[in-house]
């Protein structure tokens, strides 16, 4: 058995070998969101263009505040949209609005607040730096310099800085094909009504939404009996795809399948148990250039390890970078003891309480209680050495997503 962190390196090491050529596409940006950008992309002029306001106020020169109040000449205005054609001598200023480009001879802005006007007379009551109010040139970025990275993932901020840089269209990786099987001789059919003693097929319907919003294309196949021939040609169907998770099947009992009938089709597992719960039983290989999840079944365990692994997984076949589940910091509500040397992740409830974010377990029936894991906005994450930890104290959270 690897340890968490183990099995995370070896998904990260293994799908990170994939040398191989990504096919791209170019898009229109309404479509790019959550894909993974395959080219450089530069700033086509500075940004921002031009010495910019970002206060309505008086465009002025900071040498003509050298004693206060300070009078000042009004010559004119300047708006967004425009820009004014003379150059600002001496003891004038020129009113300027959010966003115009500051004239020519000024370099500050104050802010309308701080003046007082008689007619054309412009009194400043309020000292201003120079290039105070105003964002420089190029600041931002400078004209050819990179803003996004080949492997970036396109999230609306993203998409934005593309807009703004002028790429209508950009070059993304193509998805990812995922196939998701389920395996099981218990699980129906979602739209069937299952005998009392059976199962619906809910890991095939959250898989599929896990992948689509990991990036990739998801691809249900039909639901695998535990019997070895059936199981064998649905494996082989799904390796068609770019990867392949199976659901059940995975642990140490008697018709558990997969791990055999995987390797009488020759596969190498590199790893086959997780000092994690729950999702202990995660198997991961390859086979015939493919690489493959057996995911376990239980709906909790399938969600969990889809998020610790098969989430980094997708981001690299997709052209990305590896992305580690991120853990975030919170107090303990109630006091927590585990004593079994694994790396537990447990529905839990994060919520600011005064200062601090405050994270408190939701009751659980363990790894098949998806009512749980819904009612969670995330998983407590205990680490091995953590066997007490006292209420009030630091841990990590892990988001739902
Ligand atoms: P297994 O990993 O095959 O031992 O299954 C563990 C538990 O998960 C059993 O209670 C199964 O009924 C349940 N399970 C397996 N596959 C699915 C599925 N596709 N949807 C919902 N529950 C499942
Ligand atoms: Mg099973």
């Amino acid at each position: 058995m690897v340890t968490f962190e183990q099995a995370l390196s070896i998904v990260k090491q293994k799908l990170g070998e994939e040398k191989q050529d990504h096919a791209t596409e170019v898009l229109p940006l309404e479509q790019v969101r959550g894909r993974i950008l395959a080219e450089d992309i530069c700033a086509d002029r500075d940004y921002p263009p031009f010495h910019r306001a970002t206060r309505d106020g008086y465009a002025l020169r900071v040498s003509d505040l050298g004693s206060l109040p300070a009078i000042l000449e009004r010559v004119g205005e300047v708006r967004a949209g425009e820009h004014y054609a003379g150059k600002l001598r001496p003891d004038q200023c020129i009113e300027i609005m959010t966003g115009a480009p500051l004239p020519d001879g000024a370099d500050a802005v104050v802010m309308i607040e701080h003046v007082s006007i008689r007619g054309n007379q412009v009194e400043v009551h309020r000292a201003v730096s120079a290039f105070e109010n105003i964002v420089r040139q190029g600041s931002e970025a400078a004209s050819g310099s990179r803003v996004l990275a080949r492997g970036r993932r396109l999230n609306p901020a993203e998409i934005g800085l593309l807009a703004s840089v002028g790429q209508a269209r950009v070059k993304v990786f193509v998805e990812p094909r995922v196939a998701i099987l389920p395996t099981g001789d218990e699980i129906v059919a979602v739209d069937r009504q299952p005998e009392w003693f059976q199962i619906r097929n809910s890991n095939a319907v959250a898989l599929a939404a896990q992948v689509a919003a990991a990036g990739g294309v998801p691809r249900i196949a039909g639901i695998a009996p535990d019997l070895k021939d059936p199981l064998k040609r649905l494996i082989e169907n799904g390796l068609e795809a770019d990867l392949l998770l199976m659901s059940g099947g995975v642990s140490m009992g008697k018709y558990d399948l997969v791990a055999q009938v995987l390797k009488d089709l020759g596969a190498e597992i590199y790893f086959h148990g997780v000092a994690i719960r729950p999702g202990k039983p995660l198997m991961f290989g390859s086979v015939r250039g493919k690489y493959f999840f057996g995911l376990p079944g239980n709906p909790v365990s399938t969600f969990v390890t889809f998020e610790l692994f098969v989430r980094p997984a997708i981001a690299l076949l997709s052209g990305g970078r590896f992305e580690c589940p991120g853990f975030l910091r919170a107090r303990l509500g109630k006091p927590f003891r585990q004593k079994n040397g694994l790396t537990a992740f447990m529905p839990a409830r994060v919520q600011k309480e005064n200062a601090d974010p405050v994270v408190n377990l939701i009751g659980w029936q363990g790894s098949g209680d998806l009512v749980g894991v819904a009612a969670a906005n995330c998983f407590l994450v205990v680490h091995p050495e953590q066997t007490e930890i006292a209420a009030g104290e630091w841990v990590d959270v892990m988001p739902k997503g």
